[in-house]
């Protein structure tokens, strides 16, 4: 018999504790299936989901080519150490070469670890140790991602690992240096320019940004930011690393966020929409010359699990389905729609104070006045107005992720226009609830 919603619960909580939660108040939702842009709880309730869960199950949920091909690869081969060839390994390798413009991929078991490893990547290519990285970022949860991180999860980890100095984010609605966008000079560029100059360029290998900042508000960039990033790299021979893991992979409409602004990065990592979280899998996707470099020196690194052949084979299905199912365009069509939508709420709504999207990744900031631009939550905290919000769209089984004054909208690329015009219409009684 089926266990109920309150086994579940119960059973969970008492033996298994829950990741980024004060463990009394964890007060999770069941699942028990899905199809699409939907999961079913345990209850039977069919809930919308405009998070993808955590921003990365892109073909839906329980898709039946990627489960097939997942069954096939068990069939065949559960499991190749790190130092065999398989088939799935190379194949995932090619594709991966021919969709990101790159050269080889260091395969990983998610996001974190492929944060991780580029940092040695470009430690030991470089031969120097510091890495900057900007304050409105999430690269991970391990110890030396979490410190490359800039938001408030990283304080608990503190000192972290050495070498990591920061700079501020290309964020337009709040500009770091008081700016408007007619008194603008890329400050955001240019102050990383005297950062560098301040650290010595001989000890900067590496500048790690998130390719559109994602779970740090999902800050869109100006169109030059990324040429001028990558002008000021190749000036001191710094490598510039992408963290594509959550913008990467058609959510917004292209494999790599930044193939909007026409740039290549040296180094790209990758996980979520890798495998739309079928299976563990992440990337480090390196350019030619840091392929040649480890011809002959040793890439210090991998773990038991590394190049699993099931996540390879379920990557693989996951990308065909991307293809096959025309899902990049899905989102950039979808995308164009939602925007509009947003455009209208920024009009229609006192609360809503900015919105930023590109593709199917996408943000309200709200706020208590438009004019003061006062958050309607503080910085690393939540208000009544916020919690009302969410209660709203859960009670109408809308699964929506928000933190501090910003929800964010960022569905499956299966969604459809309907859907999604429910999500909107949900998210609209919401604003109304708190404006
Ligand atoms: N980088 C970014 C931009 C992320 O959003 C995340 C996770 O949310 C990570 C890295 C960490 O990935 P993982 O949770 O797979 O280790």
């Amino acid at each position: 018999m089926t266990p109920s919603r309150e086994e579940i619960v119960s059973e969970n909580r008492e033996y298994t504790l829950f990741s980024w939660s004060v463990q009394s108040a964890a007060n999770p939702i069941t699942m028990v299936g899905g199809h699409g842009s939907h999961f079913v709880d345990a209850d039977g309730n069919e809930w919308l989901d405009i998070a993808s869960q955590l921003i990365n199950i892109n073909v839906g949920h329980q898709h039946p080519k990627v489960i097939e091909a997942i069954k096939k690869q068990v069939d065949e081969l559960c499991f190749a150490a790190p130092a065999f060839a398989t088939e799935a390994r190379g194949k995932l390798g090619k594709k991966l070469a021919e969709v990101t413009g790159l050269a080889k991929s260091f395969f990983t078991l998610g996001g974190s670890e492929a944060n991780e490893n580029a940092m040695k990547i470009a430690r030991l290519v470089t031969g120097r140790d510091k890495i900057i990285t900007r304050y409105r970022s999430y690269h991970g949860a391990t110890m030396g991602s979490m410190t490359a991180s800039g938001d408030p999860r990283r304080w608990p980890v503190e000192p972290g690992i050495p070498g990591i100095v920061r700079a501020f984010d290309p964020y337009c609605y709040r500009c770091p240096f008081g700016k408007e966008p007619t008194s603008c000079r890329r400050e955001c560029v240019s102050h990383i320019e005297e950062i560098i100059q301040m650290e010595g360029p001989h000890n900067v290998a590496a500048i790690m940004v998130e390719g559109i900042t994602g779970s740090n508000g999902l800050l869109v960039p100006p169109d030059d930011y990324y040429p001028k990033l990558r002008a000021l790299c190749d000036k001191y021979d710094i490598l510039l690393i992408t963290d594509e893991v959550m913008s990467g992979f058609g959510r917004t409409g292209t494999y790599l966020s930044t193939q909007h602004y026409g740039i290549l990065p040296d180094i790209v990592t990758s996980a979520k929409g890798l495998t739309s979280g079928y299976m563990p899998l992440g990337a480090v996707i390196v350019n030619q010359r840091i392929a040649d470099f480890f011809e002959n020196s040793m890439l210090w690194g991998g773990l038991t699990y590394s190049s699993h052949p099931v996540s390879c084979a379920a990557a693989l299905a996951n990308l065909q389905v991307y293809e096959e199912e025309h899902l990049f365009e899905n989102a950039t069509l979808l995308g164009a729609y939602l925007a509009e939508r947003l455009e209208g709420m920024r009009a229609s709504y006192a609360c809503v104070g900015d919105v930023r999207y590109k593709g199917l990744f996408t943000v309200i900031e709200l706020v208590r006045d438009k004019e003061t631009k006062e958050p309607l939550a503080p910085f690393n905290g939540t208000s009544p107005e916020m919690q009302k919000l969410a209660g709203h769209l859960k009670s109408k089984y809308l699964y929506a992720f928000s933190r501090f004054n910003m929800l964010w909208i960022c569905p499956p690329l299966v969604i459809t226009k309907d859907e999604l015009d429910f999500a909107l219409s949900a998210i609209e009684e919401g604003l109304a609830l708190v404006d």
